[in-house]
Order: structure tokens, then C-alpha cells, then sequence
């Protein structure tokens, strides 16, 4: 855990404690002056830094803000986030081979998925910025967070979206609390660097992942995860398993760890490896990895069915990286076929999961094949996104409806296979009806 190290002394730009560091030059800002998102002397990505770290001992209350200790406010816009269930999954885990597997199903915040925890953040800052305008692109799932929870804030909302590639889930959210939705004919990225541009301009507050504070919100699903694990099973997991688009939530969970260990809540041989999975068609971060690369290539044509992580250029992959490599993580691409196949699997345990959040398990199960992961780990998978994010794809995994006659021995006699003869059986009816 040596990388990127924790910094203890406070410098001028602190304010109430906090402040932004720039990961590559270490410059330092003051966090609520005025808005910046990235480093003004290099352009690095910037991170939050506090002048402590607090133990689990001074976490308190339910949700996001039970972390208040580990973030910049004492509370924010809340909906409230948080909170969502560590599931066990006795067969699946039995299935995969590995000693211990759970499920942090992050599709039960608000409006379905983790970015509900960026955003409560996220949002409370901009409103000690007193900013008027919000706006993200997005593959979905943030521009329904920033919707529900600027709307909540009162602000004006404004999302990019890649036209045809939005979940019909996550579109409806959006529309109906009140974003304005601008739908680009490009990809995530190209909606990015446009948002981007306007924020540069000052015409907008840029609340994707790229705004350093969207991850300290995220910081506590790991938070969360380690006490709820711990809580069960007397230990910590040795692994965490993640989807990784945008490579915020790898960055983020690398960051909670690094807090924990600096503040010796958590001892560095219990910290878990950072393990991101993408989708084959949309996978740099996992090249950067293979090639031993401390940064990403942009890939300019992406392509999965996991449309959340359909990203060719993960923004927050120098924070990510390092956080793989000091953990002694890894990152793996799965294929689409290998997320419906997880994302089946899970729902035959009840849980209903979006096909990004299954790359998780499809990643899991891939290195368990492989024996990078082996039997005795104890493992957990993080699902991103609820089941009805992308009713679409859930219907094409899932059993196909039938249509069966208006008629009660008919419906019984078709849930058992048979077949009625005769002209005033079904077939008789059915031919009737053909001929
Ligand atoms: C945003 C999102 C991801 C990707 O998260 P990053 O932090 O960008 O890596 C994965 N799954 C779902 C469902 C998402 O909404
Ligand atoms: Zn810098």
C-alpha cells in the first residue's frame, strides 16, 4: 500500500479540515473556493484528502452519512442512500468453488444503483459552491442519480446520454424527475468531453466521476462492505469484485482502503484485492493491466450488452490502476454470453441484477477457472445496478411468456405438457382458429 500514500500534513488550502490533492504533482487547492475538477498545473485527476482518518469506531447512524466522519459534510441531499443488503448465495457459491462468496447488491439504493451514493455527495457540494446548473454524461445510471437527487436539491438538471445505447430504465428515470435529457449521436466519451467543455466554460457543474467528491460518496459502499462482512464472518473478505466502466468505484474502493489502513482500522495484510472486470468488446482497463501499463489506451469503438460499462476511456484509471496493483488484484474481461450467464445465475438465487453488475460474477467465475482465484478465498461481488434498470435485457435472459387458452383445465393441461384431442380440445380449437 505504498502507492499513493496518504499525506499528513495540512496545507493552507484546507478548509474545515479538507482539501484537493492532485495525484501526479501533489499540488494542492482549496475545496469550495471556487470549482475545479482537475489539477491546474498538470491536469492530473485530483482526490479528497482530510487532515484525519477516522476507525470504524466513528461510524454511526444508518446510510451514507453513517460515514460522515470520512467525508467533507455531516450530511447532504439524501434520499436516503446506503444501506443495501450483503446476500449470501449458497448455490452459486457452491457452483464458482470459492470458500465464501456475497453479494453487495447496490441496486437497492433509491434509484437503483451505487451512483445514488455519489450523488448525495456530489450534490452537497455543489450547493456550497452555489452552482445553478448540474449535469453529467452518461451510460444511464448516473443521469438517473443526478435527476432524483438534483431535483430533490431543486437545481436545474442537464444529462448527455449516447443516443440508443441508454437502458430503458435509467431513461425514464431521468425524464421523469426533470432532467433535461440531450441525447448525442456518439458514444459515452464523445458525451463526456462535451460536458466537460461546458464545464470548463463554467456554464455547468460536472458531477461525473471525474469530480473528485462523486467518489468519497462511493468510498462507503467499501466501507459498508468490510463492516457487514465482518459482522457475518469475523474477518475480512481477501477479495472484492467489482464492474469497472469509468473505473470510479475500483478508485474508490482503492481510496477507503488506503484510509483504513492509514488510520489502522484496517491491517495491511486484511486489505482485499482490488479485482475489475470489464466486457470484452470494452475492456482498456484490462489491457492496461495485461501490459503492465499504469494507463489506459481509449478504445474508440466499444461494444457490449452491459451498457454501463460500455466506456472506452475510463477517466479515473491512474487512480484505479495503482490501487490493482498494490493490492495484488486483477482485472478480467468477460464476455457477453458469460455476463447473462451470471446475470441468470444470481437471479435463480433471487437476486435481480443489470448486465453490467453480473460481469462481477462472470469475472469471478473466470478466474476461479483459471485458478487465479482459488478455493479458499473468501470472496465479494459487487452488483452495480438493479434487474429493472434494463427491463430489455432482463426479458431476453430470462423464460419467455406463454400464451395459454382463457380456461382452467386448458392452462393445467399446458403447464403439464399435454395435448387435447378432439374438436373441443385446445388443438381442435387452435386448428379452428388457423384453418
Ligand atoms: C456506473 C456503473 C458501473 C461502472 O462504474 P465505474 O465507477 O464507472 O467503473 C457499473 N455498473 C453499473 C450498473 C453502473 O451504473
Ligand atoms: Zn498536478
Amino acid at each position: 500500500m505504498a502507492e499513493l500514500e496518504l499525506s499528513t500534513s495540512v496545507p493552507e488550502a484546507a478548509d474545515d479540515g479538507v482539501w484537493l490533492a492532485c495525484i501526479e504533482c501533489g499540488a494542492t487547492y482549496a475545496p469550495f473556493e471556487g470549482v475545479i475538477y482537475t489539477c491546474e498545473d498538470c491536469d492530473g485527476l485530483l482526490e479528497a484528502r482530510y487532515d484525519s482518518y477516522p476507525t470504524f469506531e466513528a461510524f454511526e447512524g444508518r446510510g451514507v452519512w453513517r460515514y460522515a466522519a470520512a467525508l467533507p459534510f455531516e450530511e447532504g441531499v439524501s434520499l436516503p442512500e446506503g444501506d443495501t443488503p450483503l446476500h449470501s448465495v449458497p448455490r452459486l457459491e457452491a457452483d464458482v468453488g470459492v470458500r465464501t462468496l456475497r453479494i453487495k447488491h447496490e441496486g437497492m439504493n433509491p434509484t437503483g444503483s451505487f451512483k445514488d451514493r455519489g450523488m448525495t455527495v456530489g450534490v452537497r457540494v455543489a450547493q456550497e459552491l452555489g452552482v445553478e446548473r448540474l449535469a453529467c454524461a452518461s451510460t444511464g445510471n448516473t443521469s438517473a442519480a443526478l435527476a432524483a437527487y438534483g431535483a430533490r436539491a431543486d437545481l436545474e438538471t442537464l444529462v448527455l446520454l449516447p443516443s440508443g445505447k441508454v437502458a430503458a430504465g435509467k431513461l425514464a428515470q431521468a425524464g421523469l424527475h426533470g432532467a433535461r435529457i440531450l441525447e448525442v449521436d456518439g458514444n459515452f466519451d464523445d458525451c463526456l468531453d462535451i460536458v466537460q467543455a461546458l464545464a470548463e466554460r463554467g456554464e455547468v457543474y460536472l458531477l461525473n466521476s471525474l469530480n473528485p467528491f462523486r467518489l468519497e460518496g462511493q468510498k462507503t459502499i467499501f466501507f459498508e462492505l468490510l463492516e457487514q462482512f465482518h459482522a457475518d464472518e469475523g474477518r475480512y473478505p481477501d477479495r472484492v469484485v467489482l464492474p469497472a466502466g469509468n473505473a470510479g468505484n475500483t478508485a474508490a474502493l482503492y481510496k477507503a482502503l488506503r484510509e483504513l489502513v492509514h488510520a489502522g482500522a484496517l491491517a495491511p495484510g486484511d486489505v482485499p484485492k482490488i479485482t475489475a472486470v470489464q466486457a470484452e468488446g470494452s475492456a482498456p482497463l484490462v489491457e492496461a493491466v495485461e501490459e503492465g501499463n499504469d494507463d489506459v489506451e481509449r478504445w474508440s469503438d466499444v461494444e457490449t450488452r452491459a451498457t454501463a460499462i460500455r466506456i472506452g476511456y475510463p477517466v479515473n484509471a491512474r487512480k484505479a490502476l495503482p490501487g490493482i496493483h498494490a493490492t495484488g488484484g486483477t482485472a478480467v474481461a468477460v464476455s457477453d454470453e458469460a455476463i447473462t450467464e451470471a446475470q441468470r445465475a444470481l437471479a435463480e438465487e433471487g437476486v435481480g441484477v443489470e448486465p453490467a453488475s453480473a460481469a462481477s460474477v462472470a469475472g469471478l467465475r473466470k478466474l476461479r477457472e483459471s485458478g487465479v482465484v482459488n478455493e479458499g478465498e473468501d470472496v465479494v461481488c459487487l452488483t452495480t445496478g438493479h434487474l429493472l434498470k434494463d427491463p430489455d435485457a432482463a426479458a431476453a435472459a430470462g423464460t419467455a411468456p406463454e400464451s395459454v387458452p382463457n380456461d382452467a383445465d386448458a392452462v393445467l393441461d399446458h403447464i403439464e405438457g399435454r395435448r387435447r384431442s378432439g374438436s373441443g380440445g385446445l388443438l381442435g380449437r387452435v386448428r379452428r382458429r388457423l384453418g
